[in-house]
């Protein structure tokens, strides 16, 4: 993907200097200092994002787009600014494609309430992957249960790349919605979504991109992509937990019903009648998480003044750095090994239970994700029930993954 300009010329990727912008980083678990490598979970805050939230609830709080005294216009300002700069983020080509959600399991089940509801009847066909979280298997599932159609799954190979001549031939005309996450969880594969969109769009079908991985690590443009929907997840991208974007083409928003209804999402109320606000309102009822919107819109300009493609690059080494050295741990195996991956690392070792790996490293000041990571048909597809996840972000080191190694190796000389 082309970078823009600010995102070309920045200074040299410096990750002391942004290790200092993150409070946790220094905390010292069982007296040892932090490694922490469990950011798909949830990712660590900088000061910046921090502070504005603080910062929104001791100078400006009060709520939105209800009041006409000053606090509530300062707050309803901010927090439009802040839905300004996540479209920017996000490449959208305008604020009013972005909807405020708790997070990408909201927007994917206001999608499926909404436009699902809509487009998806009898008989008709909705389109996954083998390597979906649970956020975008159980919705389409719920729908398409209600409406009597089917949902399909495209599959992946042993590597965890979708096997692209499979999921081109089970697109029919009876496929309504193609959803499928950009970057995985559970593996890391980065998919090719570009010629995914293109394959969809040759046969009418809308897609939407579950990027709730993908936000964090890669620049981003909904607008080049062309996607229908594209979702993420504030507190995965460093910003709040609580807040999320959902960002849908103007004409397909505007077409949409309503999700909840409420507050705020209305134009005007009788009991005979109620009439609708455009989107993004129509979609966002009741008060919404205010100083988590406005946080998020700062996260988003903290990850700009970095630049998403430096973010990118300095983990392409990271990943690079630990997946050989992971590779040098007896019986160890990398469950996910695409071309093409983001900082996920999910692996198991022979004899020893993910969760013992997890233990272990916990005493030693490691975080790492042991479990199914909310991708149980995954797990299958790998004939495993869990495994162990370090996952990497900007402001990991290359002498983190050496901890890592040291803890791995103390875990081999416990279960022999
Ligand atoms: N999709 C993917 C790929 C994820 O990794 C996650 C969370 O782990 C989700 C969706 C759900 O995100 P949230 O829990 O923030 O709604």
């Amino acid at each position: 993907m082309a970078l823009a300009q600010h995102q070309i010329d920045k200074p040299p990727f410096d990750v002391e200097a942004i290790r200092q912008d993150f409070p946790a980083l220094s905390l010292t678990p069982y007296g040892k200092s932090l490694v922490y490598l469990d950011s798909a979970a949830s990712a660590q805050k900088p000061e910046a994002v921090i502070e504005a939230e603080a910062r929104c609830y001791r100078e400006y709080y009060a709520n939105v787009h209800r009041g006409v005294h000053y606090l509530s216009t300062k707050a309803t300002v901010a927090y439009e600014d802040a839905r300004r700069n996540v479209a920017r983020f996000m490449g959208a080509g305008d604020p009013s494609e972005i909807v405020f959600v708790r997070g990408t399991t909201e927007a994917i089940n206001l999608v499926a309430a909404t436009y699902g509801r809509e487009h998806v009847g009898e008989g008709d066909e909705v389109l996954i992957t083998t390597m979906e979280h649970h956020s975008n298997i159980v919705p389409w599932q719920m729908l398409c249960e209600e409406k009597g159609a089917k949902l399909v799954v495209a599959p992946i190979d042993d590597r965890g790349d979708i096997i692209l001549e499979e999921l081109e031939k089970i697109m029919s005309e009876r496929t309504k919605l193609l959803a499928t996450v950009h970057v995985s969880n559970a593996l890391g594969t980065i998919n090719p979504v570009e010629r995914i969109i293109e394959m969809a769009h040759e046969r009418g079908i809308p897609v939407l991109l579950d990027g709730a991985q993908a936000a964090p690590h890669l620049p981003m443009n909904v607008a080049e992509l062309d996607c229908e929907f594209y979702t993420f997840s504030g507190h995965k991208a460093f910003g709040p937990s609580g807040i999320g974007a959902l960002y849908g083409k103007k004409e397909l928003l505007d077409a949409m019903p309503p999700y909840q209804g409420g507050g705020e999402m209305i134009r005007s109320v009788t009991f005979e009648k109620t009439e609708y606000a455009p989107a993004p309102a129509r979609f966002e009822a009741g008060t919404p998480n205010i100083a988590g919107a406005i946080a998020l819109g700062a996260t988003v300009d903290y990850l700009e003044a970095i630049g998403m493609g430096a973010i990118q690059a300095y983990e392409e080494e990271l990943l690079a750095y630990g997946t050989s050295a992971l590779e040098s741990v007896s019986g160890l195996r990398l469950i996910g090994t695409a071309v093409h991956k983001a900082s996920v690392l999910s692996f198991v070792m022979d004899g020893v239970h993910p969760h013992d790996i997890g233990t272990i490293l916990d005493r030693e000041g490691i975080a790492v994700r042991t479990g199914h990571h909310c991708a149980q048909p995954v797990m299958d597809r790998y004939g495993v029930a869990a495994t162990a996840r370090a996952s990497l972000a900007f402001y990991n080191t290359k002498e983190e993954i050496d901890r890592l190694i040291a803890g791995l190796e103390k875990v081999r000389e416990i279960f022999g």
